[in-house]
């Protein structure tokens, strides 16, 4: 997987979902979603309607086709994740986040595809397999608050409010910022809310979180970060430098305050930025 992330070019062969290197901003393979399945779904439980009355058949189909897409990836790398699958109410989340919503209208053709896509100021949306990945890795629950550190476009702050009672999401890129505040509210998030601002020292008045996810390469776990984690509780966090190989990090705080933490795989993100 590392030798996929460092060549960059479409790798030959494979299945007909035609195998793409990419290298990205955030992690370094996709694969191109060519297959289309299953029906419309509405949102339960009081989520907003992923699936409006006007949305039709098309993009639910192609949101059915990217988790396939995330399915054939969290096999392919089940040796770095620990696992065949991902929580089924994580992938149940996945199709049903209306991701159109959250890109450009430039890409909004590719916005089903399993890739990052650019949202401008020169970040990205992340790619659906490591959305759903570093959901699953939070291991969350219904009545949780997780942080979010890198609100970008809000996908992310969608997919998690799906998941817990309460999202808190911070991004540095003030237009950023906005934009995705003014979506989270247009399409019904209602338990997500945004700040702009330094996510490296967290939102202490929120503090402390069963869940902290870092959506931007950090050098180093930041320890306000850490601090604010529950004990017994997890922070998902890509840790390397913009030059060199990044990886996937699993914090767990323990219950004497003490942190356990365990390389998942390497990825490409854009990095963490701020003064610190
Ligand atoms: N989670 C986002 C989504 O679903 O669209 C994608 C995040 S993008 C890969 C990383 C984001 O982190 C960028 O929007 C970037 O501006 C933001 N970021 C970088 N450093 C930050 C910091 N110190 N505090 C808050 N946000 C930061």
């Amino acid at each position: 997987m590392v030798a996929d992330l460092a060549s960059g070019f479409d790798r030959p062969g494979g299945s007909w979902l035609r195998r793409q290197v990419f290298w990205g901003w955030v992690t370094g393979f996709t694969r191109t979603v060519a297959g289309v399945a299953g029906l419309a779904l509405c949102m339960a439980g009081g989520l907003p309607l992923a699936v409006s009355a006007g949305e039709g058949l098309g993009l639910a189909a192609q949101r059915r086709g990217m988790v396939e897409a995330i399915e054939e990836m969290v096999a392919e790398t089940r040796m770095e994740i620990g696992k065949d699958r991902l929580d089924p109410q994580v992938m149940a989340i996945m199709a049903k986040v209306p991701r159109h919503e959250f890109v450009p209208e430039d890409v909004r053709a590719s916005a089903y595809l399993n890739r990052p896509l650019p949202i401008g100021y020169g970040q990205t949306i992340s790619q659906p397999y490591i959305v759903a990945l570093m959901s699953d890795l939070l291991a969350i629950g219904p009545e949780d608050t997780v942080l979010e550190v890198g609100t970008g476009s809000g996908y992310q702050a969608a997919v998690l409010s799906g998941l817990v009672k309460d999202v808190y999401s911070m991004e540095i890129i003030e237009p950023l910022g906005r934009q995705a505040k003014a979506r989270l509210e247009r399409l019904g998030y209602a338990n997500v809310e945004t700040r702009v601002g330094d996510g490296y020292y967290g939102w202490a008045a929120h503090a402390p979180f069963d869940g902290i996810i870092v959506t931007a390469a950090a050098s180093h776990v930041p320890p306000p970060l850490v601090r604010q984690l529950k004990p017994g509780g997890r922070m998902v966090i890509p840790v390397g430098s913009r030059f060199f190989t990044q990886y996937l990090m699993l914090v767990e705080k323990q219950s004497d305050g003490s942190v356990k933490t365990r390389q998942i795989m390497p990825v490409r993100f854009v990095p963490l930025t701020g003064e610190h």
